[in-house]
């Protein structure tokens, strides 16, 4: 589904975030992208995203060119990507139900779709009943599912959550992979970077390892550590 070929990125500060990236994710997998901080792993997925645009290589995606893409395709493109962040990024003075809603608001969708779909994402995510509430009266889990929920809307083949249980208590963190899990099993095509050294190894899924921009693992069943294996 995603083929990075050579990717190289060096910001115009002159730090090279991506050295020399090469892989390939399948559809259906579940990867978790792990190494210290600076190691490159917001900026492999802002390159996804095509947020970034790498300064050498090629990205593809179900085998079309990313890179190639101009205007209006850079937005259909994104919307076949979900994206779920460390620090949530909901709108603070809109509902529960609001800021699901706002996700296929910007593609165009229309009433009934938004009445059908966004009931549906927060079912998927648990939060039935909570869809007048604003983000501040949620717990940090809660107000992680809710854009979660924002994420998988559309339906994405891909969800990319960069740290996404990084604010949470341990249990709430646990209690979120096992979303993540489900979503996963019902087909959506996973990559999520982490710190949480436990949750890597505990479900020992694929691990890429980043260091210093370069891949210097990538493991089918993997730890958080080589040692771990
Ligand atoms: P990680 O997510 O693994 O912490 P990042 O991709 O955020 O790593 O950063 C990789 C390197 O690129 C770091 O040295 C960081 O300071 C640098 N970097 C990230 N974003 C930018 C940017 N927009 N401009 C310049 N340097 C950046």
């Amino acid at each position: 589904m995603l083929n990075l070929y050579n990717v190289t990125k060096v910001y115009p500060n002159q730090v090279k975030a991506l050295d020399d990236v090469s892989l390939t994710i399948k559809k259906g997998e579940f990867v978790f992208l792990v190494g210290p901080s600076g190691a490159g792993k917001t900026t492999l997925t802002r390159v996804i995203f095509r947020e970034e645009l790498p300064t050498r290589g090629q990205v593809l995606f179900n085998g079309k060119n990313i890179l190639r893409l101009r205007g209006r395709e850079v937005a259909l493109y994104r919307r076949k990507i979900g994206m779920v962040f460390q620090d949530f990024r909901l709108l603070p003075q809109k509902t529960v139900f609001e800021n699901v809603a706002f996700a296929l608001q910007v593609s165009g969708a229309g009433k009934q779709e938004i009445s059908r779909r966004v009931p549906e994402a927060l079912a998927r995510v648990g939060l039935e009943g909570k869809e007048n509430m604003l983000p501040a009266q949620l717990s940090g889990g809660e107000q992680q599912r809710v854009s979660i929920a924002r994420a998988i809307v559309r339906e994405p083949v891909l969800l990319i959550a960069d740290e996404p249980t990084g604010n949470l208590d341990p249990d709430t963190a646990w209690e979120l992979m096992e979303l993540f899990q489900q979503i996963n099993q019902q087909g959506t095509t996973i990559i999520m970077s982490t710190h949480a050294r436990e949750i890597v190894d505990a479900l020992q899924k694929r691990v890429i390892a980043l260091e210093a921009g370069r891949v210097v693992r990538d493991q089918e069943s993997g730890g958080y550590r080589h040692e771990s294996i």
